[in-house]
């Protein structure tokens, strides 16, 4: 059952030189106690998507149907109801914690300012929520300048599981993280989004993470969708030469299976009163006139669940069914 449905979804800002289209029409379905990945590079959207469902910023237009009810349209007031059930892990652990807060504090506020309990219920809470994140009951009234970034992560994770929610925003969650501790976070992730039925939206600019533990994936490209597919598939065959691009640049542990990197060059077009045409025309290598001059091509069924923009869409079915792939 979808828990999350997104329609039509815009996010504008108003900036000196026009509008900036941040979040363009962008709309999908998520099912409850799945992951879905966003990526695509820095300054496509995706995290403002991220922020713009769960009401930390408002949306310009578009519904977010959240079990059912527009939350899109809500007042403060009535937003401060759901809250509780959405919640979001920032990709900075240390420039999103109050620096003059303790572990146990930090955890503990969105408790209190929701008055989820008495003073001992609330701390045996945070009691449990650390045991939950693997922080070590020592560090309960250490300072977060204290700990190293993986902890820090830890707490993030902690406070924004506080309140019991049912969907996660992970914004970033392990970019900041060296790579061994990623790994540990991911598990993390991982085993409690099983444990609590949690529903995820991973955004990440990295491929790699997304892969292990995406159901579905939504390529975004200056605001808009350019591919979204079940993530099984999206790593077998693209669509878009953008995702192609994307995903040749993962690096591959053996000679034999090594693909040859696609460099994007070319001019990345303003989001700031973006023309109506393909977005990403001034860098793909497959542009032809049409893309240019004709409004941007709508996202098209390619194989069951698969979804690519491209106007050369038929060309690459014709290519990869020949390939086999
Ligand atoms: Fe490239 Fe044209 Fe497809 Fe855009 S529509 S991705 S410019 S081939």
């Amino acid at each position: 059952m979808a828990l999350l449905e997104v329609k039509h979804l815009k996010k504008y800002f108003q900036v000196s030189s026009g509008i900036l289209h941040a979040v363009d029409d962008v709309s999908f379905t998520l099912e409850e106690g799945k992951t879905l990945g966003v990526v695509g590079e820095s300054g496509c959207g995706k995290s403002t998507l991220g922020k713009t469902i769960i009401r930390l910023t408002d949306p310009t237009s578009g519904k977010v149907i959240f079990d059912g009810k527009d939350v899109a349209g809500y007042s403060v007031k009535e937003f401060h109801k759901v809250r509780p059930d959405m919640q979001m892990i920032f990709q900075d652990p240390f420039a999103s914690l109050d620096p003059r807060l303790t572990v146990t504090e930090l955890i503990a506020e969105p408790m209190r300012i929701y008055k989820k309990g008495t003073k001992e219920e609330i701390y045996k809470r945070v009691k449990g929520l650390m045991d939950m994140v693997q922080l070590a009951e020592r560090f309960a009234n250490s300072y977060p300048h204290e700990l190293d970034g993986g902890r820090r992560q830890r707490i993030g994770i902690a406070r924004a599981l506080a309140l019991h929610p049912r969907f996660v925003v992970c914004d970033e969650p392990v970019s900041a993280l060296d790579v061994s501790i990623q790994a540990q976070v991911l598990n993390l992730l991982q085993d409690l989004q099983k444990e609590l039925k949690l529903t995820y939206m991973f955004i990440t600019h990295d491929m790699s993470v997304v892969k292990h533990i995406s159901d579905d994936i939504i390529v975004m490209y200056l605001g808009q969708i350019v591919e979204k597919s079940p993530a099984k598939e999206l790593f077998q065959r693209q669509f878009h030469p953008y995702t192609n691009a994307l995903l040749s640049a993962i690096p591959v542990p053996s000679l034999h299976g090594r693909k040859e990197k696609i460099l994007i060059q070319g001019e990345l077009s303003s989001p700031i009163n973006p023309k109506d045409c393909c977005r990403f025309a001034g860098r793909c290598a497959y542009c032809m006139e049409q893309c240019k001059n004709s409004p941007a091509p709508p996202l098209k069924e390619v194989s069951p669940n698969h979804f690519a923009a491209c106007h050369r869409v038929e060309e690459m079915q014709d290519v990869l069914n020949k390939a086999g792939g």
